[in-house]
């Protein structure tokens, strides 16, 4: 039996009546569940079973890697979350940001916390004026998800040479910024000077100080390097995120 508290991220229609959860949890990262019967109209669990809800659930181990899940209570149901295409798509772009990039059955406390804090801000603030996967919260996880991966860029210093600043290129294969005689001829990009600061300042704050650590001009750079870092060393690409 596994008893633990989880972060639904993705429900799938399984057969007649059944549904396959995605859920993040602290102790086992990312994994499958199977909930029969969920999609009965008679099913208490159905309902509850939304992403971006948070339960405490009881499962058992069945064949492979899928859980049977045996009883769930809601501990947030993330009220406000889903009240219109704002809070909609936000919490949508944290929600990818973990299916895609939080292992499988490892270990994912601090990227559990990250997640679970990240849907309570969100349900709270009020919509913005910039694109919802632009928001500071959603940067601030992808940043944040960044270092929990072991991906923080070095911005301090030239990451292929490691001379002084001034830098003027960003280069996710060289895993940072580049020095002006390293971005030559290396295809790395032009570095945005107000991202890379806005990124640091993400990292260094609380999630909940987002807001304060980056300006408006600097969210899609800032969008930019982290989809920059999560494709060439995860072979991950948001769809989210800039296109690239
Ligand atoms: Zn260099």
């Amino acid at each position: 039996m596994v008893e633990t508290e989880a972060v639904v991220l993705r429900t799938l229609k399984y057969g007649e009546s059944d549904a396959i959860l995605t859920l993040l949890t602290p102790g086992m990262g990312r994994v499958s569940a199977i909930a029969k019967g969920a999609r009965k109209p008679t099913s208490k669990q159905g309902g509850r079973l939304q992403p971006g809800v948070r339960l405490q659930l009881s499962a058992v181990e069945g064949r492979g890697d899928l859980l049977t899940l045996r009883s769930t209570q809601v501990v947030d149901a993330g009220s406000g979350l889903w009240m219109e295409g704002y809070r909609l798509r936000a919490p949508g772009s944290v929600l990818e940001a973990a299916m895609r990039i939080i292992p499988e059955h490892e270990d994912a406390e601090a990227a559990y916390n990250l997640i679970t804090r990240a849907l309570a801000l969100i349900a709270r603030t009020d919509p913005r004026d910039t694109p919802p996967r632009l928001d500071p919260y959603v940067l601030g996880t992808q940043v944040k998800l960044l270092a929990i991966s072991g991906l923080v860029p070095q911005l301090g210093s030239c990451a292929a040479c490691g001379g002084p600043p001034p830098l003027a290129g960003f280069s996710a294969m060289a895993g940072g910024a580049v020095c002006p005689s390293c971005l030559v001829g290396s295809g790395a990009e032009r570095l945005d000077p107000a991202a890379a600061d806005a990124l640091v300042a993400l990292l260094a704050r609380p999630l909940a100080e987002a807001p304060d650590a980056i300006t408006a001009g600097s969210a899609d750079g800032v969008e930019r390097i982290a989809a920059l870092m999560f494709r060439e060393h995860l072979g991950v690409t948001l769809k989210s995120g800039t296109p690239l």
